[in-house]
Formats: C-alpha cells, sequence, structure tokens
C-alpha cells in the first residue's frame, strides 16, 4: 500500500516534445530508449584555438534542450567531447595535424595549449550561462584503449584496410553509408574540389588509425597493434558515445558542418561495431556569419567572446542574441545586433531589479507559463519564447508577484540571468573608479591578473579576479585597459560616488 503510493508518487509524467531531426527530416515527438531518461552527446570544440562565438552557438542550443528537457520531466545526461588529437586541418585525412600545428604556432607542448584552450572554453561555457555541472567533458586523449579497441572490431570484421599511411575504414562494405544529410551529392561536390589521396579505396574512406610519419617525432603518439601513431578524429566520438552513453544514444548535436564527413563517419563505424542504430535523433545547429561572412582566420573577421566583453558586451547578451533567431536558421552577426540585443536585456534586467525583485513571488501564471514551455518543446522555438517575456513585461493584468513568478520559470528555461549576480542592470549601478586611486594592495592583484592575461594565463586570472570580487571589486577588461567597479556592499563605494 504505502510503496505503491510512494511509486505513483514519485513516477512522473514527462511532457511530449518534438524536435526537427536531420535524419527523418521532418519534426518527431522524441522517445527516448529508456523512458524518461535522454543521453545527449555533443560534439566538442577541437583545443588547438581559441572557440570563436561561431563555435558557441551548438553549446547555447543543447543548454536549451537540456532546460527544456529536465523542465519537462526527463533525467538528462550529456556528454560533449574535448577534441585533443587527430582532428587534421580540412576533414580529410591529409594535412597536418591540428593540434600539433597549434601548439607549434604559439610556441608551446600540445597538452599546454589542450589545456589553455579547455579551460578557456568552460570559463566561456559558464559566461553564456550554459548549464555544467552535470556534463560529462570526455577527453579524446583519455580514452585511447577505447579507440584502439573500436579499430580492433572493426577489423576483425572486415571494414577496414590498410596502406602506407595507416589504417583506413572501408565504406564501400557498409552500403548505408553517407545516409546522413544525403551525403552523395555532397560527395560529389567535394570530389571535385578535393585532391584524394589515390591509395584509398574511395574518396569516402577514412583514417581510423594514422602512424606517426617515419623520423618524425610527434608530440602526440601511442603504441597499437598497428605500430606508434595516433587516431584518427572521428573514432574518438564514437568510442566515448559508446562508452559514456550507450550503444545507441538519443540525440546527438552539432554544427552542420558536421552532416557530411564526420557523423556519417561516426554512424558508420558505431553501427559496424554495435550492430545498433547508433543515434535515434540528428539535431544539428545552422552557422553563424559574421557581418555577412563565413568566419574565418584567413579573412580575419574572428570575433571572440573577449571582444565583446572589451566592447562592454555582455555574454549574455550574445546568449539572447542566439536566442533571438532559431536554431535551424543561419544568422548573421553584426556589431549593431548585438549591441541591439545588449540594450533590450539590460531593459529587462532594469525591469526586474526595479519592479520585481524585492517583490514576494506568487504563484506562476499557468497561461504564459505553458505558451513557453510549448515554445520550447516544438522543436526549440527560442524566438517565440523571448516573445513571451516581453508580453509578460508589458502585461498590466498581472500582479507583480504572478510577474515575478512567471519569469522565473521562463528565465530557468532560457538561462538570461534575470536577478543573479550577472544581472547586467545590477553591475551599471557599481560605481567605476580609476586603478590608480585604489588601495596598493588591490593594485598589486590588478597588475598580477593583467600579467596572467597577457600571458594568457587564465586559471590564474580566474583566481585573482575571485580574490578582488571577495574583497568588494568587479574587474572590467575594457579596450582602454582595466576598470574596477565597486560593489554597493564595499566601504570605497561611496567615496566612487
Ligand atoms: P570545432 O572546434 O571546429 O570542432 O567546432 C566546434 C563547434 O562549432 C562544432 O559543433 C562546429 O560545427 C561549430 N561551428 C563552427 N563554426 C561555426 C559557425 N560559424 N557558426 C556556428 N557553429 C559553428
Ligand atoms: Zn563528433
Amino acid at each position: 500500500m504505502i510503496f505503491s503510493k510512494l511509486r505513483r508518487k514519485t513516477k512522473k509524467k514527462q511532457e511530449p516534445i518534438s524536435l526537427f531531426t536531420t535524419n527523418r527530416k521532418e519534426k518527431v515527438l522524441l522517445e527516448p530508449l529508456k523512458p524518461g531518461v535522454v543521453t545527449i552527446y555533443s560534439c566538442g570544440p577541437t583545443v588547438y584555438d581559441f572557440p570563436h562565438i561561431g563555435n558557441y552557438r551548438p553549446y547555447v542550443i543543447s543548454d536549451i534542450l537540456v532546460r527544456t528537457l529536465t523542465n519537462a520531466g526527463y533525467g538528462v545526461t550529456h556528454a560533449i567531447n574535448i577534441t585533443d588529437v587527430g582532428h587534421l586541418v580540412g576533414d580529410g585525412d591529409e594535412g597536418e595535424d591540428k593540434m600539433e600545428l597549434g601548439a607549434q604556432k604559439r610556441g608551446k607542448t600540445v597538452p599546454q595549449i589542450a589545456l589553455e584552450v579547455e579551460e578557456c572554453f568552460k570559463r566561456e561555457l559558464k559566461e553564456l550561462n550554459i548549464i555544467t555541472d552535470k556534463t560529462l567533458f570526455p577527453k579524446a586523449t583519455e580514452h585511447i584503449k577505447e579507440q584502439i579497441a573500436f579499430i580492433e572490431t572493426l577489423e576483425q570484421k572486415g571494414y577496414t584496410y590498410k596502406i602506407s599511411d595507416g589504417i583506413y575504414f572501408d565504406t564501400a562494405r557498409f552500403p548505408e553509408y553517407g545516409r546522413l544529410g544525403n551525403r552523395d551529392i555532397e560527395q560529389q561536390q567535394e570530389g571535385a574540389r578535393v585532391e584524394v589521396n589515390p591509395e584509398k579505396h574511395s574518396g569516402a574512406d577514412f583514417a581510423l588509425w594514422k602512424f606517426s610519419p617515419e623520423g618524425e617525432t610527434r608530440q602526440q603518439e601511442w603504441d597499437s597493434p598497428w605500430g606508434k601513431g595516433f587516431p584518427g578524429w572521428h573514432i574518438e566520438c564514437s568510442a566515448m558515445a559508446t562508452k559514456h552513453l550507450g550503444k545507441t544514444i538519443d540525440i546527438h548535436t552539432g554544427g552542420v558542418d558536421h552532416i557530411a564527413t564526420h557523423h556519417n563517419n561516426e554512424i558508420a563505424q558505431s553501427e559496424v561495431v554495435t550492430g545498433k542504430q547508433f543515434v535515434r535523433n540528428w539535431l544539428h545547429v545552422e552557422h553563424i556569419s559574421i557581418e555577412g561572412n563565413k568566419i574565418s582566420k584567413s579573412v580575419g573577421n574572428t570575433v571572440y567572446l573577449r571582444n565583446l566583453i572589451e566592447r562592454d558586451i555582455s555574454p549574455l547578451s550574445f546568449r539572447y542574441w542566439l536566442l533571438s533567431g532559431h536554431y535551424r536558421t543561419r544568422m548573421n552577426f553584426t556589431w549593431e545586433a548585438v549591441k541591439g540585443a545588449h540594450t533590450a536585456l539590460f531593459k529587462i534586467h532594469k525591469y526586474f531589479t526595479e519592479h520585481l525583485l524585492k517583490v514576494q513571488s506568487d504563484t506562476e501564471d499557468a497561461t504564459y507559463t505553458k505558451a513557453i514551455r510549448d515554445a520550447l518543446r516544438d522543436d526549440l522555438d527560442t524566438p517565440k519564447a523571448i516573445a513571451l517575456i516581453w508580453e509578460i513585461i508589458k502585461d498590466d493584468k498581472l500582479t507583480p508577484g504572478k510577474k515575478k513568478a512567471t519569469l522565473l520559470v521562463a528565465d530557468s528555461l532560457l538561462g538570461l540571468d534575470m536577478q543573479g549576480r550577472d544581472s547586467l542592470f545590477n553591475q551599471k549601478n557599481n560605481v567605476k573608479i580609476s586603478v590608480n586611486s585604489l588601495p596598493s594592495d588591490i593594485q598589486d592583484i590588478i597588475q598580477k591578473r593583467d600579467t596572467a592575461r597577457k600571458n594568457h594565463e587564465w586559471e590564474v586570472s580566474d583566481t585573482l579576479r575571485d580574490e578582488l570580487t571577495k574583497k568588494g571589486y568587479t574587474v572590467i577588461d575594457t579596450k582602454e585597459g582595466t576598470t574596477v567597479e565597486i560593489s554597493s556592499q564595499n566601504p570605497q563605494h561611496e567615496e566612487g560616488r
């Protein structure tokens, strides 16, 4: 009797969610393999260089996905991998390893650059208010054994062949190869542009294990049944996803650039090894361009999150801008657009701080919260959810207590940090003060932090920033140099006014 009551209490019904999947090419109702629990794998960054603003779009979207699923009553296991070996320049199997190249360029070792970029990535995920407490971050170099085991199984099943520079996957043995996103068409176009290794049996075949070039010392190489070398890029995702999430994953996310090659390769390897469907739902996020151009180091138009902060634009404002477009739509980043987003978000924070922060929260308005949750459960319609936030703010019929409760539900889904530590309005209420007029011990810490930042020692710089925050100072890194804001709790606040 007691048990059945308990079971009834804990057995929560999940609400339906529909997503547009690349494999089905339509919106489908999410049916997790294990009812009530959703596994998500997101292709992570290659940590050879600091991520640009475009790289963050897929992770802001996977964050919205996780928040929406959790709100709808599902348990979620989410993994974002860290690629720290094997991603060659271009999607092909020629060219140098991005990691070795990135390290050379900076005069550092591969582990040094990998760690710096990984730390920057994780810090910036937090700055974008992406929830990461429960996220798994498996690293390719920590899963070499699993990748070798994967390749051995492929070999035993007869899906590999050896040529002078490595072990390759034989796509001709997997008739369904290329089914994701009409790879065939893509392949024909690709064939016209890219020079194919003449030893490969087919242009689509891809490296599973690359041999270390003879007479060359690589920073990253491991012993394997095929000799010294390193894994090809694609195999890491198959091996790590299977290890951490199981043979079949509910949702796999990534940018649209990964569909043609990387994700088709992941499918082929995984399905041959496990004999099971690898991914039930493929979700791909469109790219952003900058001022109408593809983001590219050679064009020199790359923008980093730091560059936004330098112009006094908060990462949260960039998040707001991203959410104002639907994830399947290409977006064009312009400084005007992101400044517009910053102004809009500032108004939301200002309204919340001035009118609702001190109000006692009531029950939420059921119609609005349903509308927001419905919008997100309908293929993550963030533009609609943002429009609803404005409707709530403008609705005079709602009492302040109801308004507050309703906006907080919306915020838990969209992550705009309306009442949190990073409220834009609270920041504006602080007092700016020049570094020279600060106590000498504070100036010392700021100087140490500036040096750490110059040397890209982000961890040191973060620790020093935390130290300053504890003492009541907020450091703002601007184009003109470091300035400091003093919070209202700091005794020097009144002096600064
Ligand atoms: P990478 O470090 O190159 O593997 O990229 C990390 C993530 O960023 C991948 O999911 C890519 O698909 C994605 N990505 C790369 N460029 C852009 C862009 N311009 N807009 C949106 N996403 C991008
Ligand atoms: Zn991947």
